[in-house]
């Protein structure tokens, strides 16, 4: 066994960890245990006595303090599965070294191109080692390269104990991918005070905000009867739902949207004469942003069911996850420490907000506020998948000066 954050990457990018949305277990594929034990096996080789796997497939790990300040419990996390996207059987890394710009073409299916065009990133690993797919599965840095740089970091910690740190705990997930990463994470058991999750891309960038997200369900009972003697009479439920679609703002779209503007997404219509149903997204970074998404589409609907009088609708909002930024920013240490600890690494901090919800702002909400860092991934859940070596290292560095910031900030 050796020990570089490549030499690990490589190892366990190989084991199929893909998780399964339509499966009610958890883990939802007992193949995500496969990594599972070999990363139990290689803590416990590293001296992390009590690395051990639980039923529902989460590794937890504990690198002891070795210092007598009172630093806080932290926690690092990463996820062992795969998203569902693309498959991520057989995969075959490919390594370009010493990468001198271009396209890089993939070599198992030589339609599929990382284009600097299209990833732009790529101007800045002159002269670095990229690792990509050969084109025929995703890669896995999402969460793998996470994975490998948390242990490369612990490694490095063991073999190095004039470092000193507080305690530190690892933990490995299944399920993020599918939503469900956090539900089986026994935090009193992890007894972490704050966490981070390696599950991040461009090195520098650290995000502490996610969406606040809500879902829509609209439901239509319209009038039916035979067409033949509707005249007057009938309000097909089928149009009026199709009329609320229609007339959704066309600037507040995935597809129009960026950065820190939310949107109003329809995920699923269906319906018959007689009723119809609608159901959306809403996304948005503050809550009132998201209240006046959901009145403008409750205004939509009130209008649109005022043209067809003598059918009825219900109008239900269903919380689905919040911001992490309202927990995290009641712990401002928690940014401040990560922060020095990039500029450390000799990187430039960049603040950035996630369109989408994490397993950080689950664990958040659950009590564990948790910031994402970078682990240089790039074109996730795809065949273009890709990271290079030099920023798998920036990420261990990055955690290695993380723990000594916190060490040294302690009381
Ligand atoms: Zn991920």
């Amino acid at each position: 066994m050796t020990d570089t954050v490549l030499d690990r990457f490589l190892r366990y990018v190989v084991i199929d960890t893909q998780s399964d949305p339509a499966s009610d277990t958890q883990p939802s594929t007992e193949k995500q245990k496969d990594l599972g034990r070999v990363l139990v096996a290689e803590l416990l080789a590293l001296g992390l006595s009590d690395a051990h796997l639980d039923e529902h497939g989460n590794v937890y790990a504990t690198i002891p303090s070795n210092t007598d300040r009172q630093v806080p419990v932290i926690c690092f996390c990463s996820h062992m599965d795969t998203a569902p996207d693309f498959t991520g059987t057989n995969v075959k890394p490919q390594m370009v070294r010493n990468y001198q710009g271009g396209d890089i073409t993939l070599t198992g299916d030589t339609s599929q191109v990382i284009r600097v065009a299209s990833h732009p990133q790529l101007n800045n690993q002159i002269g670095n080692d990229i690792v990509t797919t050969d084109g025929t599965t995703l890669l896995g840095a999402d969460d793998k390269a996470g994975v490998a740089e948390i242990m490369t970091a612990a490694a490095h910690l063991m073999a190095n104990p004039q470092i000193k740190h507080g305690t530190i705990k690892i933990l490995f997930t299944t399920d993020e991918e599918i939503g469900r990463g956090a539900d089986k994470v026994d935090l009193a058991k992890l007894g972490a005070r704050f966490a981070y999750t390696l599950d991040g891309s461009t090195v520098g960038e650290i995000e502490n905000e996610t969406f606040s997200a809500d879902g829509v369900v609209i439901e239509i009972t319209g009038v039916a009867m035979h067409p033949g003697y509707a005249k007057g009479k009938m309000e097909n439920a089928i149009k009026a739902v199709s009329d609320i679609v229609a007339r959704l703002p066309r600037d507040i779209a995935p597809e129009t949207t960026e950065g820190r503007e939310g949107f109003i997404h329809p995920v699923d219509m269906s319906g018959s004469m007689d009723s119809a149903k609608l159901q959306l997204i809403v996304r948005d970074f503050t809550e009132a942003g998201l209240k006046e998404k959901e009145d403008l589409l409750e205004k939509i609907t009130r209008e649109v069911m005022a043209t067809y009088p003598d059918s009825s609708h219900t109008f239900t909002v269903k919380h689905q996850y919040r911001n992490m930024r309202q927990v995290l920013d009641r712990h401002p240490e928690i940014m401040d420490n990560l922060e020095e600890a990039v500029r450390r690494v000799g990187l430039e901090p960049v603040r950035h907000s996630i369109r989408g919800g994490t397993d950080g702002s689950r664990l958040s909400f659950m009590g564990l506020p948790c910031p994402n860092i970078y682990t240089g991934g790039h074109a996730y859940h795809s065949p273009l998948e890709w990271v290079s070596v030099q920023d798998m290292e920036k990420a261990v560095e990055t955690i290695v000066a993380l723990v000594k910031v916190w060490e040294e900030r302690a009381a």
